[in-house]
């Protein structure tokens, strides 16, 4: 199929939503703003072409009602909807309706998205390809027979898992044999409850795991390519915090059969498509595939800042039917790319939602800085989807000179109000786990107390304290050196004050 769309729905909210609108704009295709009523003055609402109020804030009364959707979308003559991430982005059941009533869908085929949302079947399609899976259990386990048929094989500590499962629910780590049996038991009551499927199956449990996904692209027309990695260890409950690409560990070498890995993956569903592929990378670099996410991710920025791609541009041409205009040869990584995503929650209370009114709000600056956002100043973050603000994104040659940029990035930034993981960010640029690039998902568990926080000052504190700490030094000497060489000696102290940082934190 080849059609060239001129109007877009964009089923989403927030910057997500915004951020798709963009590129839209810039290839000349029209967009539709679906909204509910705590978005009615959001600024994806003004900057759409169009706009269509779809009901109350609650999101099965408004972002998650598929016939609604599809309904603006043919009273505004639109050919497309694109999903964004969240909401109905992963629902074949809508991707099926969208195309049933010949609109196009900017996302997979349904059939895809049905294979990798079921951790199991996405396993049992992969299984013909070359793909390295976490050793456990072939299929659903259906008695303690089998699940210790799958130990003898993983041996403890095991995971056991809800085929049905996502957002980091339904996972059960089982320590010791005695265990296994009464935690079995629980996980099927759970996953019966909580996703009406009580499928669970069991595999290794990864001692020191790091979170690297592969961002892929495939057109309707067999080509697959991939972009590279994500390295997305840095998590708090299960759930991504702060992105980089490329990973601080990967060899060339590694980096290839990855890619190549992911590309397989791509092909075993016959996908269509931005895509991503999860794995799990453990202590020995020996990578496994975990699922793939069949949508655009939050964290896509990235991969475009060291690619120099335009994911949603991608999306677009090949919905219509295009065929991707480069190959895998053309594609390169330039620089070093990180994230942060700024949440309205509460690192100081195990990162609770924090929501309210943003009373103050300025966006960082400058050269190699992209912040993903919808808000502006006085909104409120509402209560009734994720509550993050934005994602600040910086570009820059190094590693080294990127966190460096995130951290002069953060110092800009300046909202008040809510509290937000701004400067948690801060504390894990300048930790030297980070920093080294020898960390694990465990980062924040193993590294970050509350009390961090307190201690952690931004440049111009660092220059305050800096002075004081001259200025005490000095008067305690009683001497007259400090309006002679004072710059130079409060250079040194700060510098001094900065090395001396870890001690504090
Ligand atoms: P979900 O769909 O709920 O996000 P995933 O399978 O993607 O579940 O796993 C979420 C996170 O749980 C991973 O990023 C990783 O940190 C951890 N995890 C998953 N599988 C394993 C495993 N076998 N061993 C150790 N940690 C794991």
């Amino acid at each position: 199929m080849n059609m060239e769309i001129k109007k877009i729905v964009v089923a989403n909210r927030g910057e997500i939503a915004l951020r798709i609108m963009r590129t839209a704009r810039e290839m000349g295709i029209a967009t539709v703003a679906v909204y509910s009523d705590a978005d009615a003055h959001s600024p994806f609402v003004r900057f759409a072409d169009e706009a269509v109020r779809l009901g109350p804030a609650p999101s099965s009364q408004s972002y998650l009602l598929m016939d609604s959707i599809i309904e603006v979308a043919k009273q505004t003559a639109a050919q497309a909807i694109h999903p964004g991430y969240g909401f109905l982005s992963e629902n074949a059941h809508f991707a099926e309706k969208v195309e049933k009533e010949g609109l196009i869908f900017i996302g997979p085929t349904a059939a895809a998205i049905r294979i990798m949302g079921d951790k199991l079947s996405a396993k049992e399609a992969v299984s013909h390809f070359d793909v390295p899976l976490v050793p456990g259990s072939a299929g659903a386990i259906k008695n303690l027979a089998e699940a210790q048929e799958a130990i003898g094989r993983t041996g403890f500590p095991v995971l056991i898992k809800a085929a049905a499962g996502g957002g980091g629910k339904g996972m059960r780590i089982v320590e010791r044999a005695e265990d296994f049996e009464e935690q079995m038991n629980l996980a099927v009551s759970e996953a019966q409850s909580a996703f009406g499927d009580g499928s669970v199956f069991v595999e290794k449990y990864v001692g020191s795991p790091r979170h690297i996904e592969i961002q892929i692209l495939a057109d309707s027309h067999g080509n697959v390519v991939h972009l590279f990695e994500r390295e997305c260890s840095v998590q708090r409950r299960h759930q991504k915090v702060i992105e980089e690409a490329p990973s601080a560990i990967l060899s060339a070498e590694l980096r290839a059969e990855m890619g190549a890995a992911a590309v397989n993956v791509a092909r075993s569903c016959n996908y269509r498509g931005a895509g991503t592929v999860e794995f799990i990378f453990d202590e020995n670099h020996n990578f496994f595939f975990l699922e793939m996410n069949t949508r655009l991710q939050v964290e896509h920025p990235v991969t475009e800042c060291i690619t120099g791609m335009d994911l949603v541009r991608e999306m677009i041409y090949i919905a219509e039917g295009k065929p991707l205009s480069f190959s895998q040869e053309d594609l390169k990584i330039h620089g070093h790319s990180i994230e942060l995503r700024v949440y309205a929650e509460s690192p100081r209370n195990n990162f609770l939602p924090d929501i309210g009114t943003l009373r103050e709000y300025r966006r960082p600056d400058g050269p190699g800085v992209r912040v993903d956002d919808g808000f502006e100043e006085g909104m409120e973050v509402p209560i009734y989807y994720d509550p993050m603000i934005s994602k600040l994104v910086v570009h820059a040659q190094t590693r080294t000179a990127a966190i460096e940029r995130m951290i002069r990035a953060i110092d800009e930034y300046k909202i008040t109000g809510v509290e937000t993981t701004l400067d948690f960010g801060r504390f894990v640029f300048q930790h030297p786990a980070f920093v080294s690039g020898d960390f694990d998902t465990h980062f924040v568990k193993n590294y970050f107390q509350p009390e961090n926080l307190d201690s952690i000052l931004t440049q111009e504190e660092e220059e305050v304290a800096a002075l004081l700490a001259v200025s005490i030094l000095e008067s305690s000497k009683s001497s007259s050196r400090v309006s002679k060489g004072g710059q130079p000696q409060v250079k040194n102290a700060t510098s001094e004050w900065k090395r001396n940082r870890g001690a504090l934190s």
